[in-house]
């Protein structure tokens, strides 16, 4: 896999670039930046102003016009900054676009995401822009990019391809080195979209963590079958951060399913404050 430089739009390919943020925990995210010949595409635009301030700022230096923002899904890491990109058209998920719509529960974030109450409290002033454009089925975007709908992590996720430059932005379907976190997803609805999405690309840019690729899509999948099956033995995962509380609202979430109760896990809500 690439060496890939953090905070800062690192080009990955030709026309591709990524802004990664390290430590990739709750509310630290990943976006992404793509050039086509009438202008750009963001992918996702973090959370809170200190971090997509500067992001927005790069993206401008490369002097093109951002024609279009993506968002991979709702969750508020991946779409807080989408008022830094105006005049951009708002792609995402019937999903993404009713919850952009509904009011943004800023003190359930403050509680999941302590760290960035401050930046919450503006967030809520500021608001975030509509979906302008709804995605519902696999498409060209552009001449270089193609848009995926899927589930799993959400039941409204977006993926984003590059096939010339055989890169994916997966946004929270792929977490790299960081626990997945299925409180609104299905585990095992997850697990097997995973075994397309290792097959998309050569590389994977997840919503969090570096850059990867077939191994750490694949450790992902397996992760969450054991999520789905209720017991998480040993593994690779042992290395990833915040296993704890998310094992336990992964396998919860898990079990809800199961029993044909689509609810947020107790941990989650405990996690959130309730
Ligand atoms: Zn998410």
């Amino acid at each position: 896999m690439p060496e890939v430089e953090p905070l800062t739009l690192h080009e990955i390919a030709d026309g591709v670039w990524t802004w990664l943020q390290p430590g990739g925990e709750s509310g630290v995210s990943n976006a992404g930046v793509i050039a086509d010949d009438d202008g750009l595409t963001v992918v996702d635009t973090l959370m809170v102003r200190e971090q997509w301030e500067p992001f927005a700022a790069a993206v401008n230096d490369l002097g093109r016009p951002v024609r279009r923002v993506v968002l991979t899904h709702a969750h508020i890491d991946h779409v807080g900054g989408t008022s830094a990109f105006p005049m951009a058209s708002v792609l995402g998920s019937p999903q993404t676009s009713d919850l952009l719509d509904g009011a943004m529960p800023v003190d359930a974030y403050k509680s999941f995401m302590p760290a960035f109450a401050d930046g919450f409290d503006e967030l809520a002033e500021l608001g975030t822009r509509p979906v302008t454009h709804l995605v519902t089925d696999a498409a060209a975007l552009t001449a270089r990019i193609e848009v995926l709908p899927a589930t799993g992590h959400t039941d409204g996720d977006l993926m984003v391809l590059v096939p010339d430059a055989d890169v994916c932005f997966a946004g929270d379907l792929c977490f790299f080195g960081v626990t997945p976190l299925a409180f609104q997803g299905d585990p095992a609805v997850w697990a097997e979209v995973l075994g397309a999405v290792a097959d998309l690309a050569e590389v994977i840019v997840p919503g969090h963590g570096p850059v990867g690729g077939e191994r750490e899509v694949r450790d992902l999948q397996t992760y969450l079958g054991h999520c789905a099956a209720g017991s998480v033995p040993a593994g690779p995962w042992d290395a990833w951060i915040e296993r704890d509380p998310r094992d336990t609202i992964n396998i919860e979430r898990a079990r809800l399913l199961a029993e044909g109760r689509d609810e947020i896990p107790p941990a989650m809500l405990r996690a959130l404050g309730y």
